[in-house]
């Protein structure tokens, strides 16, 4: 079948003045039709920037191209990387690029009448443990999790007591058997990791996320046996393969979390997971729980494990998705249906 359009869709969000980027820069809908009459969707980050790269830019090296394997996307793939190096390589680029990997895998799937998680190696896990990010702890534990993750900013001494504290309350709710993580958001540095990793080891945290930049390498592989058992986590901000095989040469993470609607789609998590696997690392996508991971994590050899929001699905912050699966007794799964399974709303189409 051959592209006949491709459209990138973004709403912009409210902004509450906090200059955050999510305000600016959030998730793009990327629509791509073809002459067989399937269309696939996927999702991308990049905001209105990242909806110009692909309506501006990409659409034109994609019309009149046929898709009809998982080859033809990997070369799609590498084209449009190749096109878009020179203001690429990372950032809003690989992330609008990641919406047209998606959509076209989405695409394939459903032209073959198959799920993702079918074209890339078949179900490999059924229900995927699902970790909780943020939310009301109660409500956490009402829905099933045996997983929590806190966000930590720390930001003077007295942020030592406060995870203290957050760490001795999710221990009572969830017992010792729970995974218990922190996510630092960047805002900790080597003399506070070892403080905390002190302080918190009788409530056994599992992983420090995103402890500092990605941009400290060397300083994260220096750091990483000095926190064990406490995994160091990160990725998040990280684009496509070449990224990780830099992390990969320093030895800077324990554990790795790309997220695969920023990091170049489905086509650049598997190659991470690749290499991952080569080199022995965990990988444990960032917003695993959202359909575009759920599909990678249960047909690779991901974690199992998945991060999802819960607060998603309560009056939603960003609920631009119908059909998409929800955390039930701690578990998600993808369902069977075709590509990814999932519509994008009217408005976002
Ligand atoms: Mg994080």
């Amino acid at each position: 079948m051959k592209i006949t359009d491709v459209k990138a869709v973004y709403l912009s969000r409210d902004k509450k003045g906090t200059g955050a980027w999510q305000e600016y820069y959030w998730q793009i809908v990327v629509r791509v039709d073809t002459d067989a009459g399937v269309t696939g969707y996927g999702y991308g980050g990049g905001g209105e920037p990242g909806r110009l790269i692909v309506n501006g830019h990409l659409r034109d090296a994609l019309i009149g191209r046929s898709i009809g394997s998982v080859e033809d996307i990997r070369r799609v793939w590498d084209h449009l990387y190749f096109m878009s190096l020179p203001y690429g390589r990372g950032g809003i680029a690989i992330m609008a690029l990641s919406g047209i990997d998606l959509a076209l895998w989405d695409l394939l799937g459903k032209a073959e009448g198959r799920p993702v998680y079918d074209l890339i190696g078949g179900l490999k896990k059924e229900k995927i443990r699902a970790y909780a990010t943020g939310g009301n702890l109660s409500r956490v534990r009402d829905l099933g999790y045996t997983a929590v993750k806190r966000s930590h900013q720390w930001r003077s001494e007295a942020d030592y007591e406060s995870a203290v504290i957050q760490a001795a309350r999710c221990r009572e709710m969830f017992g010792r058997d729970a995974l218990l993580m922190f996510d630092c958001y960047m805002s900790w540095d080597a003399a506070v990791a070892l403080r905390m990793r002190e302080i918190l080891d009788e409530y056994a945290p599992y992983w420090f996320e995103d402890l500092v930049t990605p941009d400290h390498l060397t300083e994260l592989a220096e750091l990483r046996p000095r926190l064990a058992p406490v995994l160091l986590a990160g990725g998040e901000h990280d684009f496509s393969h070449h990224a990780f095989a830099a992390i990969a040469r320093a030895g800077a993470l324990d554990l790795w979390q790309p997220d695969i609607t920023w990091c170049g789609g489905i086509t650049a998590g598997l190659r991470i997971v690749d290499l991952a696997r080569s080199h022995g690392v965990p990988v444990c996508p960032h917003r695993g729980g959202e359909i575009w991971g759920l599909h990678l994590i249960a047909a690779t050899d991901c974690m199992d494990l998945a991060e999802t929001h819960p607060d998603r699905w309560s009056g939603g912050k960003d609920e631009v998705l119908l059909d998409e699966p929800v955390v039930s007794e701690g578990r998600i799964a993808p369902t069977g249906r075709p590509g990814f399974g999932v519509t994008p709303r009217p408005e976002y189409t």
